[in-house]
């Protein structure tokens, strides 16, 4: 079997051409979609992260605001910018990216931005939504690959699925919008006993892990659908690699998220779409 390569560079496109029009009109009628981004310090990696979020507002015609605290930033500084964006009515959406500073109190700065705001679908207010099955922002990755099953008609009712991490970002989220699509669900972490063998009975496999290729052939079901969530660097620091074995999943799933270019364009494009979502509500209902 060769499997099916999963293309996030189509479903991304796909998605931000369903946003353009909705953005023209509400650009057109009242105002465009607002989001504020903010980074702190000079982290490389969420520079580079964060530059893609702005430039994805540009080309889309969403209007976009960057604050950049410094290194030093207290918390209550945080807060302050925060609550000065959570009261501005032209920002429908509000990023914090992170790590933060250890001096920050993170758990606070999440908490202070409106759940209506949290367009990555981290607040606990928009957590619990998620956990109810009730509309809410959803954690942007999770939801792109959600988004993704769905455009190639991947059937999720009844299959098993496993997923390996249980982040807050990922891997938790990501089960539970697999098992509000009726599939039988486990998750596995760290201390999982036997995890190739738990993962071997997935029909559907997420490795959202962090570690290079540990997902090799005997984590594999022949005939599964392999999500490869893992954003590592390679050896010498410059490509990405997966969590998961390219070469055996591509000989034994039936689909495939490559790395790069499988989950990782999901991302930003959820964002947008959660950023579009929130000012259509804003304006609609205030
Ligand atoms: P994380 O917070 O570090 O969580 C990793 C999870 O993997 C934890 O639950 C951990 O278990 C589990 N784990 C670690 N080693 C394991 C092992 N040997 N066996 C089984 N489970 C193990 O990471 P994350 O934020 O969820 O991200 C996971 C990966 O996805 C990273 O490579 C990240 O770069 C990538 N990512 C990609 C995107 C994107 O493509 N747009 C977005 C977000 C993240 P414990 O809980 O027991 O420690």
């Amino acid at each position: 079997m060769s499997a099916r390569i999963l293309d996030g560079k189509w479903v991304r496109e796909q998605i931000l051409a369903e946003l353009r029009p909705r953005i023209s009109k509400m650009a057109a009628s009242h105002r465009p979609p607002g989001l504020a981004v903010i980074l702190v310090g000079h982290d490389a990696a969420s520079e580079i992260y964060v530059r893609g979020k702005i430039k994805t507002c540009g080309e889309l015609g969403i209007y976009s605001e960057k604050i950049t605290p410094s290194e030093s930033v207290s918390t209550e500084e945080l807060l302050g910018i925060i609550e000065g964006l959570n009261q501005r009515n032209e920002i429908d959406g509000i990023l914090v990216q992170v790590p933060l500073p250890k001096q920050v109190d993170s758990r606070r700065v999440l908490l202070s931005v409106k759940p209506d705001k949290d367009v990555d679908g981290f607040h606990p207010v928009n957590v619990g939504s998620l956990v109810a099955n009730i509309p809410a922002p959803r954690a942007c990755t999770p939801a792109g690959i959600m988004e993704m099953l769905r455009r190639y008609e991947i059937p999720i009712a009844g299959k098993k699925a496993v997923v390996v991490g249980r982040s807050d970002i990922v891997g938790k989220p990501m089960a539970l919008l697999l098992l509000h699509q009726s599939a039988t669900v486990t998750i596995c972490h760290s201390k999982t006993l036997d995890l190739a063998g738990e993962c071997r009975r997935a029909n559907i496999l997420v490795a959202a892990i962090g570690k290079p290729n540990l997902v090799t052939r005997e984590f594999i079901q022949p005939g599964a659908v392999v999500i490869d969530v893992g954003q590592n660097r390679d050896p010498d620091g410059k490509g990405l690699v997966g969590d998961v074995d390219a070469a055996a999943a591509l000989e034994l799933a039936s689909a495939y998220t490559p790395v790069p270019g499988g989950v990782g364009p999901l991302t930003i494009a959820m964002l947008m779409a959660n950023t579009v979502q929130a000012a259509e509500q804003h304006l609609c209902c205030g």
